[in-house]
């Protein structure tokens, strides 16, 4: 966080810049009006405005790790007994401790919508469960810094439930690892953001009239 209190005068610097190596690695940047790069301007100026009160009240007086890339250990039963490690994968926004076993772990969100918080709980227990994981205690708060909505800070209490359920989901992940099944989802809520939607044999694409189709 050395950049505190100049962060405002840095976005466009770096839009600029951001928008400049995209059109040198052949990508296209298309506005969807033309106030729309002002608005965006005006939004992450805003953003990072109002973030600097939670980092000095929460983050900066404690030991603390942006963008911290974790692969951490868990033991894990195995279907054909005995226990197997697996790794947690994943990258944190701002994770820290002030204290022994006062962990916490913040996700930042460039969200206008107030109720956005409510699809995180599966990504915040992951987080929660990577703390516990790697330090044997569980955080003791967990949040979003979400700074263009009306509440800024919003700390999440992770529920048991929530807890033993993602549990299950790496344990069913696992299984299907262990017993080779790719078998997509029947589903498509996940697919649009799925970092190997072009490896998935869902959209694996298919011969029609001798036409190549993909079902997307
Ligand atoms: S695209 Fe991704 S999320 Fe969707 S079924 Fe395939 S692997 Fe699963």
């Amino acid at each position: 966080m050395d950049n505190l209190g100049i962060m405002p005068s840095m976005v466009e610097e770096h839009l600029e810049k951001t928008l400049t190596r995209v059109e040198e690695e052949g990508g296209i940047i298309s506005w969807k009006s033309r106030e729309d790069r002002r608005q965006i301007i005006h939004e992450c100026i805003l953003a990072v405005t109002r973030i600097e009160k939670a980092l000095v009240e929460r983050v900066i007086p404690f030991s603390y790790t942006p963008a911290y890339r974790f692969e951490v250990p868990m033991r894990m039963p195995h279907p054909r007994g005995g226990t197997e490690v697996i790794h947690l994968v994943g990258e944190m926004d701002i994770t820290g401790f002030r204290g022994e076993e006062d962990f916490f772990v913040y996700d930042v969100k460039h969200t206008k919508n107030d109720e956005y918080w409510r699809k995180t709980a599966a990504q915040l227990t992951f987080y929660a469960l990577v703390v516990e994981a790697e330090n044997g205690v569980r955080p003791k708060e967990v949040g979003l810094f979400q700074p263009l909505c009306t509440e800024q800070v919003k700390i999440i209490e992770v529920r048991d439930d929530w807890r033993q359920q993602m549990l299950q989901r790496i344990m069913s992940m696992c299984n299907d690892i262990w017993n080779n099944d790719e078998t997509p989802r029947t589903d498509y809520s996940k697919c649009g953001w799925c970092d190997v939607k072009h490896a998935c044999v869902k959209f694996r694409p298919v011969m029609v009239n001798g036409k190549k189709m993909m079902e997307l």
